[in-house]
């Protein structure tokens, strides 16, 4: 049997590229090429640069599989999946070497996700575009991120959350927003791309959140004052008082994600031992339905990492972690919030970065229950998502790949396909 038919074996009752995808990402990818993938800056400035054991995690890309998934891919050298690219660049195959040593199989064939020019041009100042806009989760339909603080307090008493990688990447001098550097890197991206599918502000965390919000709010203006037309933004941020989740509005945002990332109140100590600290799980649950009252129901955003409250040490079985999570999901939706999730990316420079990843048992029964809530809630999907830059869930796939069973209520309606145009 193919690694896809004893996907199908284990889990009839799922499209065996979901879990393909789910595969992918929890454990990431071995790549015989290198230079996959777009260089990117960790920092606003080219100095703030740490060195890097490797480079390889400054680079980042997806690939579309051939059910038409589009797949983040997370470098380990210790993956058991294999990628390699074509001479050229233009297509690339998907192996699989459970023992490095041993015989690969061919799993697919898979077309790499857009090379962007832009990503390695500069300004005429001289900055590089790339330190200004990010392109993000290597999303087809070209979005784009600013990362604002890139800092995090919580790595002062080592009370990161555990699955983040991106704290341990240096730190850098903070710019203020160049309002020229803006226009013009903009301008060159909406020229190659044609469309921008989002754009998104997100950043480390302060104890003090105000402060934290504050980068948003003058980027946002920045950004605005360009006169370019904007993309649906979104904030990623801390869970904001009123006061401040007012000014995120005001200032231009069309959503925030005030990320919850993991539900059950044991768990959160442990994995998000710093949001546990700067504001608590109550308080954060607080913030986020007077975010709603602010922003209206349905633009008030809440991501879980699903995977890593498996390792946690909560819950008994992957199943009893995905319905605490579907559980945290469902508040949400009773709260007019909209549940993100996004696959728990084991591998990198986390402090969980060698643990195990979340059984394949615990997504085969998250996903399609996080699809069968979209029939229980009429909360529309936000603007931000579509099948090309969700490359870190399986949402839009599930929708798409089995309409009859997995697209009922709003993923039913949801212009999964074209809701940003084609970069
Ligand atoms: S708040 Fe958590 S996820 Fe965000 S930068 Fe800090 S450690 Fe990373």
């Amino acid at each position: 049997l193919s690694y896809l038919d004893r996907l199908t074996d284990r889990f009839p009752d799922l499209p065996p590229g979901v879990l393909l995808k789910a595969d992918l990402l929890r454990g990431g990818v071995r790549l015989a090429e290198p230079e996959f993938g777009h260089k990117y800056y960790s920092h606003h400035d080219e100095k703030g640069q740490k060195p890097q054991p490797t480079n390889a995690r400054q680079r980042q890309g997806s690939v579309q599989l051939p059910d038409g998934s589009h797949v983040f891919i997370a470098q380990n050298p210790k993956s058991k999946f294999v990628l390699r690219m074509s001479s050229g660049g233009a297509d690339a195959e998907l192996g699989y070497a459970p023992d490095p040593d041993g015989p690969e199989e061919t799993v697919c064939d898979v077309r790499p996700g857009p090379q962007f020019q832009w990503t390695s041009q500069r300004t005429t100042k001289g900055a590089p575009l790339a330190t200004i806009f990010v392109p993000s989760l290597g999303g087809a339909c070209g979005p784009i991120a600013v990362f604002l603080l890139r800092y995090c307090e919580f790595t002062v008493a080592e009370e990161e959350c555990k699955f983040c990688s991106w704290v341990r990447m240096g730190k850098s001098t903070e710019m203020r927003p160049d309002v020229e550097g803006m226009r013009e890197a903009l301008a060159l991206i909406q020229r190659e791309q044609k469309s921008i599918g989002y754009l998104a502000f997100s950043g480390g965390s302060l104890f003090k959140r105000t402060k934290e919000a504050d980068p948003f709010v003058d980027y946002m203006h920045a950004v605005r004052e360009t006169g370019v037309a904007l993309p649906p933004t979104i904030a990623a941020v801390q869970a904001l008082d009123r006061e401040d989740s007012i000014r995120l509005r005001d200032a231009g945002f069309d959503y925030v994600a005030y990320s919850m990332e993991v539900w059950h109140e044991d768990v959160w100590p442990i994995v998000i031992p710093g949001k546990t600290r700067s504001l608590g799980r109550a308080a954060w649950m607080d913030r986020l339905k007077a975010a709603v009252d602010v922003f209206g129901p349905g633009r008030v955003a809440c991501n879980f990492v699903a995977g890593v409250e498996t390792a946690a040490g909560v819950f008994r079985t992957p199943e009893d972690a995905a319905e605490s999570t579907l559980e945290g999901m469902r508040w949400c939706y009773e709260n007019g919030i909209y549940p993100r999730y996004t696959v728990w990316i084991v591998p990198g420079a986390s402090q969980w970065g060698d643990r195990d990843p979340a059984p394949l048992e615990y997504y085969a029964r998250l996903l399609p229950g996080r699809q069968a809530l979209y029939a229980d809630y009429s909360l529309p999907v936000p603007q931000t998502d579509c099948a090309r830059c969700l490359t870190e869930s399986c949402e839009a796939d599930l929708a798409r790949l089995d309409p009859a069973r997995f697209a009922q209520g709003a993923a039913g309606k949801h212009p999964w396909q074209t809701l940003h145009a084609h970069a």
